[in-house]
């Protein structure tokens, strides 16, 4: 397990907000007040959910896909750019999950639809 960002490009998981095909998903340590340990949590950027997004590293992240359709060898360094800061300000502004959402996640997961 390494503590730095990790960036998947061709996530097979759908949205879980609309079910559509993500772009990119990327999974950050933040802290655990509680535990006082730090926990990974997986952001996504979704084409349909997130395109009036606030935070310009999300708008980066969805006019690159809409640019490049795919990632090619050439492109893998503009890519990492925008990914990066978007890996940046997911750290910084992790996804708040409760708990409630958590054990919908998993009941959703477990009936098969995630
Ligand atoms: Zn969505």
């Amino acid at each position: 397990m390494t503590n730095g960002p990790e960036v998947e490009l061709t996530p097979q998981q759908p949205c879980a907000r609309c079910g559509s095909p993500i772009l990119a998903a990327v999974t950050v340590p933040v802290p655990d007040t509680r535990t006082a340990a730090s926990r990974r949590v997986t952001a996504t950027v979704c084409p349909v959910c997130d395109r009036h997004h606030p935070a310009p590293e999300v708008q980066g992240v969805i006019a690159y896909f809409a640019l490049h359709e795919r990632v090619t060898d050439d492109e893998v360094e503009g890519a990492a750019q925008v990914l990066s800061a978007w890996a940046r300000y997911v750290a910084a502004h992790p996804p708040i999950y409760t708990s409630d959402d958590l054990d919908d996640e998993i009941s959703a997961w477990e009936r098969g639809e995630m």
